[in-house]
C-alpha cells in the first residue's frame, strides 16, 4: 500500500512530557479494506499511538497522513469524516439509553436527527444484537454490554477508517466471535480500514492482515501473522515462553509460561 492510500503513520515519535517518549519513530499503513492489530504489554504505547492516529496528541516528530494528506492541516471536521474511535474502556458513562449514545455518534454538534440517521441507528443496534437493549440508561448495562454500545456507536458513523482499543475486552466467547465477524465484515464488504488495539494473540491472528507489535514505544515487528507470532519475538517482548502451534498457516499460541 501506498501512504498516498491509506492511513499512514510515518515514523512518529511521542511524549507526554519532558521525559523519555513514549513513542519513537513508529511506522505503520492501514490501507481500505485491511485489518492491522497493534498487540504489546501493557504500557507500551498502544493507547498513545492510537490518540496519534486520530489527531487527539500531537506528534512531536513525523506525521500522520490521511490519503497522503498531513492529518494536522485537516480541519477536524475533516479528519472526523475519515476516522472513527472506540477508545479504552473506562467507567464514564453519561446519563443516556444506548439508542441516544448510538445516535450521537452521527453527530458533533446539536441538531434534530433525521430518519434516515434513526434507522441506521436502528441497523447497526440489530447487527450487534443490542436491539432489546436500545432504551436501557447505559449506566445499567454490564462492561460488556456497554462495550458493545461502544463500537456500535463507532459503527454507525461508516467511516473509512474504524481505530479500535481493546473492543474485545469484557467479552465472552460469543460477542468476541461475533465482533471478530463484525470487523471482518466491515473490512470485506465495506472496505472499511480497522486498525485495532488487541491483548489475545487468539484473535489477532484470526482477524488481522497485518501485526504490529510494539514493546517500549516501538516497532519491534510488523507483517503478516506467522512472521511476527514466533516464540522468539514473544520471548523478547512479553518474557515468557509460549507453544504455538499452526492451523491453516496461521499461528495460535497453545500455552505459555
Ligand atoms: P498501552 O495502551 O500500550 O498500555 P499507553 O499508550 O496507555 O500504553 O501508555 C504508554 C506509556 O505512556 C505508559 O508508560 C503510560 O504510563 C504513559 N502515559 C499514558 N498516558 C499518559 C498521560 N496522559 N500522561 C503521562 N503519561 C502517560
Ligand atoms: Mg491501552
Amino acid at each position: 500500500m501506498s501512504p498516498r492510500n491509506g492511513l499512514s503513520v510515518e515514523d512518529v515519535s511521542f511524549g507526554y512530557g519532558r521525559a523519555t517518549p513514549t513513542l519513537k519513530r513508529v511506522c505503520l499503513q492501514v490501507g481500505p479494506g485491511e485489518v492491522v492489530a497493534l498487540l504489546g504489554p501493557n504500557g507500551s504505547g498502544k493507547t498513545t499511538l492510537l490518540k496519534c492516529a486520530m489527531g487527539l496528541l500531537k506528534p512531536r516528530e513525523g506525521q500522520i497522513t490521511l490519503h497522503g494528506q498531513d492529518l494536522r492541516r485537516m480541519p477536524r471536521w475533516q479528519a472526523a469524516r475519515y476516522l472513527s474511535y472506540v477508545p479504552q474502556a473506562t467507567d464514564i458513562v453519561y446519563p443516556m439509553t444506548v439508542f441516544e449514545s448510538v445516535l450521537l455518534g452521527l453527530r458533533d454538534s446539536p441538531w434534530y436527527p433525521d430518519q434516515a440517521s434513526l434507522e441506521k441507528v436502528e441497523r447497526v443496534l440489530e447487527r450487534l444484537e443490542l436491539t432489546p437493549l436500545a432504551t436501557r440508561p447505559m449506566d445499567e448495562l454490564s462492561g460488556g454490554q456497554r462495550q458493545k454500545a461502544a463500537i456500535a456507536r463507532a459503527l454507525v458513523r461508516d467511516t473509512p477508517y474504524l481505530l479500535l482499543d481493546e473492543p474485545t475486552n469484557h467479552l465472552d466467547m460469543k460477542h468476541k466471535r461475533d465482533t471478530l465477524e463484525i470487523l471482518r465484515e466491515r473490512a470485506r464488504i465495506q472496505q472499511q480500514g480497522i486498525l485495532v488495539v488487541l491483548h489475545e494473540i487468539n484473535i489477532a491472528t484470526q482477524l488481522a492482515d497485518r501485526i504490529v507489535l510494539l514493546d517500549n514505544g516501538q516497532v519491534v515487528a510488523s507483517g503478516a501473522p506467522a512472521e511476527v507470532i514466533t516464540p522468539e519475538h514473544l520471548r523478547a517482548v512479553y518474557q515468557v515462553d509460549v507453544g504455538i502451534a499452526h492451523q491453516d498457516g496461521l499461528p495460535f499460541v497453545m500455552g505459555y509460561r
